[in-house]
């Protein structure tokens, strides 16, 4: 098939032509973000799909005019699908097909590189040692080991993070609307979303971000949690209520915030602005404080994980062409 694929970087551009082998799609490769403005590059790539990621812009108006393009396919390389309005994709009969699951490893495994660093300070340790300044004030932590870290979202990514912080020794609570037998096996208790405030040393996110999650973390339930709580987002930006966590923060009562996401990220991340100035102010603000530490939507970025997302994307693609129904379709 011909394929559009919005918000390329030169890494996508080479995981996808190694998959592409056995599948012979015809890809043209993008910069720009899928916006109602830059749909007109689907057209001029004569494309009979668009492939998109996080922060492509998929609502109504887009779909409407994929449509006019006779664009019957969307195909997501990612896992999340909060950007894609599916009810207007359905009425116009445009399929919608993701990446369910491509390394859990990845972002389980940086969200607790998030609390090392965070923790340990490793940051500062870094650039102080580098200064050689080789004092160790400020950079006191705390033994993980004993600590009790709350899971919100025991999914196969809430999972990981469980198995891997019961091997740090912590004490494992968790909320999830479907309860995971494999995390009980592991010892997880499952608790109310305020048990898990009220108890936890660290909270960490890995539930997707619907309209039950938007702003999970807000004035009131911040207030619920232990006075100097490690919060971790390697979720979506939007189940924190920014301003209120910065509130949280400035009161002591957020002791850590290591994020990956950040609600407005679609203006910032994936781009290097060093040479702009950033007229985000809250993001400045939050970026000002010595106890976060914020990555730019990394956390999936592994060889394994970008691999893995290149062959079910083209799998998903080419199973939609040949016309056979595709597992990995949203609806
Ligand atoms: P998953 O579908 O396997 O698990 C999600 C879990 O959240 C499920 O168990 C589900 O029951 C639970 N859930 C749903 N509604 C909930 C609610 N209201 N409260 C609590 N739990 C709820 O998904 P996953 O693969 O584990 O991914 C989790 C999230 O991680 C994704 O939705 C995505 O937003 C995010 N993600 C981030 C990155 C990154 O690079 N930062 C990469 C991949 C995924």
């Amino acid at each position: 098939m011909k394929v559009a694929v919005f918000s390329t970087k030169p890494y996508d551009q080479v995981s996808f032509e190694q998959a592409n082998g056995p599948h012979g799609h015809d890809f043209t490769f993008l910069e720009a973000r899928l916006t109602p403005s830059t749909v007109s590059l689907a057209h001029e790539a004569e494309a009979e799909a668009v492939c998109v990621f996080i922060n492509d812009e998929v609502n109504r108006k887009v779909l409407e005019k994929l449509a006019k393009l006779g664009i019957r396919l969307v195909a997501l390389r990612c896992a999340g699908f909060n950007n894609v309005d599916l009810a207007a994709a359905k009425e116009l009969g445009i399929t919608v097909v993701r990446v369910p699951a491509y390394s859990p490893y990845a972002v389980a495994e940086h969200a607790v590189g998030l609390i090392l660093m965070l923790n340990r300070r490793l940051y500062r340790a870094y650039n102080r040692v580098r200064d050689d300044n080789f004092a160790l004030n400020g950079l006191l932590g705390f033994d993980l080991h004993g600590k009790t870290v709350g899971i919100v979202g025991t999914g196969k990514i809430g999972q990981c993070f469980a198995q891997i912080m019961k091997g740090f020794g912590c004490r494992l609570l968790a909320y999830d609307v479907y309860p995971n037998q494999a995390c009980i096996d592991l010892g997880v208790s499952y608790v109310d979303l305020p048990d898990l405030f009220a108890q936890s040393d660290v909270i960490s996110l890995h539930c997707p971000l619907l309209p039950a999650t938007y702003h999970l973390i807000n004035d009131e339930t911040i207030q619920h949690m232990k006075p100097g709580v490690m919060l971790i987002n390697t979720s979506r930006g939007a189940l924190m209520d920014t301003k209120a966590v910065i509130e949280g923060i400035k009161s002591g009562q957020i002791g850590y915030l290591g994020t990956d996401v950040y609600e407005e990220e679609e203006d910032l991340f994936f781009e290097d602005l060093s040479g702009t100035i950033i007229q985000d102010d809250t993001f400045q603000l939050l970026q000002s404080f010595s106890n976060v530490v914020i990555t730019a939507h990394q956390a999936f970025f592994t060889q394994e994980a970008l691999g893995n997302i290149a062959d079910t994307t083209l799998s998903n693609i080419s199973t939609f062409a040949k016309g056979e129904p595709c597992p990995n379709e949203v609806k």
